[in-house]
């Protein structure tokens, strides 16, 4: 390995390199949680990202203008609610590299995906598939073939599923490419992962949208473990939309609202779309009207008017990635995520093995990590960790991911990690 020069197993290295990184102070930012008085090494940012210091007043903030306002807050407080989600935008817009009118923040990363499939899953008799991977995040499985469903169509034949073809378990470009091309003309919709999430690969969007769109199929990328981890740029990209959910990298709280990209072209569509009353052209929405007419854009999906609450903590969120600036995260976050490989590959490889691709262009900044040895295992050491004040996460039969994030992750978290596996394994 070419970076392998650069590391050292010491501690001294470890502490050395976190004295000398630029970001260090964003930590402080985050609360970090604790296991009997330890504080914990959190690797699940891919699951659920830290609570930002700030969040909890601009919520607060809020409640205030709740309490003092009441229905004036919607034109009224330094924020009005009335325009609350498009205080979010330009942040939102930045962090998925793409145009203001192409993004909103609304609902739940499951939602979007259906409401986006209504106007750009259209099957016809003669293209009626979605092609997807095999090993899918079940929500988005659910998602689509309840869609195929709706259409009429039988998922036995509609779905078309991608099989990981290398032996770490992930997907070729080659094996994406040649399915587009093989089933293009009965493909009505390309529905992909930014990141996979088990195996945390990163895929090529831009040359699966323009393959696809060479075959006439429409392309929805799914963003839920790619946004705030790894470069993204959307709009270059071509996708005709994206769904994503913030609670993940993003930080902005459990549950919190999601976001959605529809690309400019589509910004006037006429395309068919489940609508309500936010969707429509602000300047007459409250005139009421019984004629929906969309407000251009990806504005033009909204239902409701949004969770204020919700969107607070995303608004904070998405500051502090704009402070830290996305170029300096994603170095520190190549150079974590490359050390706490290394410090595997060197230390406990007879433990673990690695399941995500090497090279940093492929991958954000999980690794996905199988345990070897008996089956028990993977699952008894994922329990060592979490007592040892490390939380990572478990995914059935034998997978353990771990995402170190540049805003609150140190090598120091890394090191911990690795030589409390490394003592797990001398024990037994
Ligand atoms: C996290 C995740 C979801 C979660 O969906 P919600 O609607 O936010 O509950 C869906 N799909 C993928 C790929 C995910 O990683």
């Amino acid at each position: 390995m070419t970076t392998a020069h650069r590391y050292e197993t010491g501690e001294e290295w470890a502490l050395a390199a976190d004295a000398a990184d630029p970001l260090a102070d964003f930590r402080a930012e985050f609360c970090m949680p604790q296991h009997e008085g330890r504080e914990i090494a959190y690797f699940c940012g891919n699951s659920l990202g830290l609570l930002p210091r700030a969040t909890r007043q601009a919520v607060n903030d809020e409640l205030d203008y709740w309490a003092e306002l009441a229905v004036e807050g919607h034109f009224r407080g330094r924020l009005p609610w009335l325009d609350y989600h498009e205080f979010v935008r330009d942040d939102l817009a930045a962090i998925v590299g793409a145009k203001p009118i192409e993004v909103v923040a609304m609902n739940s990363l499951s939602i979007n995906l259906h409401l986006l499939m209504v106007s750009f899953y259209r099957p016809t008799a003669e293209r009626p598939a979605i092609l997807i991977e095999k090993s899918a995040f079940p929500s988005d499985r659910y998602a689509v073939e309840a869609q195929v469903r709706f259409h009429g169509h039988d998922p036995a034949t509609a779905l078309i599923e991608l099989e990981p073809d290398q032996a770490n378990g992930t997907l070729s470009d080659a094996a994406i490419l040649r399915a587009i091309d093989e089933h293009g003309p009965r493909i009505a919709l390309v529905m992909l992962p930014g990141v996979q999430y088990l195996t945390g690969q990163a895929l090529d969007l831009k040359t699966i949208a323009s393959r696809a769109h060479a075959q006439g199929c429409m392309v929805g990328f799914d963003l839920a473990h790619a946004v705030g981890n790894i470069d993204l740029a959307l709009h270059d990209s071509d996708c005709d939309f994206a769904v994503w959910c913030s609670y993940k990298y993003l930080n902005s709280g459990p549950g919190a609202v999601a976001g959605a990209f529809v690309h400019e072209r589509h910004a006037r569509t006429d395309r068919p779309r489940f609508a309500g009353w936010w969707g429509h052209e602000k300047s007459t929405r409250f005139q009421m009207g019984p004629e929906f007419r969309p407000t251009p854009g990806a504005d033009g999906w909204q239902l409701s008017n949004p969770p204020i609450l919700a969107l607070a903590p995303l608004r904070i969120s998405l500051q502090v990635f704009q402070r830290a600036g996305f170029a300096r995260l994603r170095r520190k976050s190549q150079a974590l995520t490359g050390y706490l490989e290394w410090l595997i590959h060197e230390r406990v490889a007879d433990v673990l093995e690695i399941a995500t691709p090497t090279e940093p262009s492929r991958r954000g900044c999980q690794l996905s990590l199988r345990v070897k040895g008996p089956r028990e295992s993977g699952r008894q050491l994922f329990e060592h960790l979490q007592n040892d004040a490390i939380v990572v996460d478990w995914r059935e039969p034998d997978v353990i991911r771990a995402a170190p994030t540049p805003l609150y992750n140190r090598h120091m978290d890394c090191r911990r990690l690795v030589e409390s596996v490394a003592r797990w394994r001398d024990k037994r």
